[in-house]
């Protein structure tokens, strides 16, 4: 079979309406091949692309119940190409994954 080809580019993913940057794509029922969330099942586009500048991203991860020990460089510019990107307009910081529990 000849794989599909991207619908969208993975170095620069669209926002999904969960707040979500697209981490993988997929067809809705009735719908077509697109981006998609793979987290909340989501295949609808942000309406409006959020404007990230001088915003600052923190591990999922990096919080107090946490095993695994964060430092400041895991603190990186946000961008909606970062792992799992996740908008949080209403928090100082947004979130990705920084990998500290692998990537299996
Ligand atoms: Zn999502």
């Amino acid at each position: 079979m000849i794989p599909e080809p991207p619908t969208f580019d993975h170095r620069n993913p669209p926002m999904m309406s969960c707040g979500h940057a697209a981490n993988s794509e997929g067809t809705p029922a009735g719908g077509t091949r697109g981006p998609a969330c793979a987290i909340c099942s989501e295949f609808v586009v942000a309406p409006a692309q959020p404007n990230l500048e001088g915003r600052a991203a923190k591990c999922a991860y990096d919080n107090p119940r946490s095993k695994k020990v964060h430092t400041d460089r895991q603190r990186v510019p946000s961008s909606l190409s970062l792992a799992f990107f996740s908008w949080q307009p209403d928090e100082e910081f947004d979130e990705y994954y920084c990998g500290c529990y692998g990537w299996d």
